[in-house]
């Protein structure tokens, strides 16, 4: 079996730091690893326009500032296909022969999807929710379904989308009788703290449509007001801390490593020793954010400056995201002619369109 990669980004904004350990990084780690045999990175702009449809200009002007962070974080263009969904016209067409396969009340059961309509008050809202939105999971399943993607770098909050997608893959295989669609599995990080990166005002997930964000285009100033933000429990410097839900601390659990220590913070020599320490009292909040903001700059420095050089070359950019995408077009073109085979609606394939009781 052939290994495919599929991933992908909603272009709503620019990308951040739960997106860089919730899925960037993974995708950097299999690149690097070279085992596969096609790598896909979707910018899936037809989804983001589910829940912005009254502005896509925020969608067209993040198509490029997606992909400047995928550059900057290392993705590579000769190992990576980079292509613009709402280009492939393949995929609102198997949308619509798979949402036949799908009923109601099982995508309104799926929780991301319901918290997400909570999120965005589309439950609240007089024009209520739109129907696109509701339906994105099987939109999501064309595109994996459509590179037969087996991969799937994903952060936590995609596990009900890739589950959705198997279900339909299954039904797809057995009401036809065939094996054209592929099932994938999601890859997600090692440490478990990056399924879901919390947002720095502590909501439980840092998301773009929150403002939440510390942005890898983040500059030094505003990473470090940003870390200052973050709320901790204010308290005597000589009382106990507590770890349990301060964000810094799950920040740091998501970045620090020894060597931060001996360089930035050298009376530990680790993160154990540090939250001892600080579960006992006598460490101040300024002190750890302080230590945060020195591992976040040190992280983010060479990236920004990547993405500042990736920023003066927006023709060539353009060019990869055109040839990727005509690339991509292709491929999903050949698995519309297979679905549609497999259903046997692809009526002038051949010769045998005829009447069943001749
Ligand atoms: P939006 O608010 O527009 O939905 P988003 O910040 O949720 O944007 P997406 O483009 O929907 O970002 O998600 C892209 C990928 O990044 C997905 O694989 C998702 O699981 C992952 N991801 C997003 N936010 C986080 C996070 N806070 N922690 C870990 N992974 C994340
Ligand atoms: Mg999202």
């Amino acid at each position: 079996m052939k290994n495919i990669i599929l991933t992908g980004d909603r272009p709503t904004g620019q990308l951040h730091i739960g997106h860089y350990v919730g899925s960037l990084r993974e995708r950097l780690r299999l690149q690097n690893d070279g085992n596969y045999d096609e790598f896909i990175v979707l910018i899936a702009d037809a989804q983001a326009l589910t829940d912005n449809a009254d502005n896509p200009k925020k969608v067209r002007d993040n198509i490029l500032e997606v992909m400047l962070d995928y550059l900057a974080i290392g993705l590579d263009p000769n190992k990576v296909t980079f292509a613009i969904q709402s280009m492939l016209p393949a995929l609102p067409e198997l949308t619509a022969y798979y949402m036949n396969l799908v009923s109601l009340p099982r995508l309104m059961r799926n929780p991301t999807v319901k918290s997400e309509i909570n999120l965005r008050g589309f439950d609240k809202e007089e024009t209520g929710l739109p129907v696109g939105f509701v339906n994105y999971p099987i939109s999501q399943a064309a595109d994996i379904t459509a590179f037969k993607a087996n991969i799937i770098p994903v952060g936590e909050d995609q596990l009900p989308m890739l589950e959705q997608t198997r279900e339909i893959v299954r039904s797809f295989n057995r009401i036809y009788n065939t094996n054209t669609l592929v099932e994938c599995k999601a890859i997600l990080p090692t440490n478990k703290t990056c399924y879901r990166l919390p947002g720095i005002d502590g909501n439980a997930k840092m998301s773009k449509s929150l403002g939440n964000c510390i942005y890898l285009a983040d500059d030094e100033n505003t990473i470090k007001k940003k870390v200052n933000s973050m709320k901790t429990n204010p308290r005597n410097i000589d009382e106990p801390g507590i770890i349990e839900g301060n964000v810094v601390f799950t920040y740091l659990d998501v970045f620090v490593k020894d060597e931060h220590f001996k360089k930035y913070y050298p009376e530990f020599n680790n993160f154990d020793e540090l939250k001892k320490a600080y579960e006992n009292g006598g460490i101040g909040d300024g002190k750890i954010k302080a230590f945060l903001n020195d591992i976040l700059q040190e992280e983010l420095k060479p990236i920004r400056e990547k993405r500042n050089e990736f920023a003066k070359m927006l023709p060539q950019i353009i060019d990869i995201l055109k040839q990727g995408t005509n690339k991509a077009i292709k491929i999903s073109n050949q698995t519309l002619r297979d679905v549609k085979e497999a259903m046997k609606i692809n009526y002038f394939d051949n010769d045998n369109l005829t009447i069943t009781n001749k």
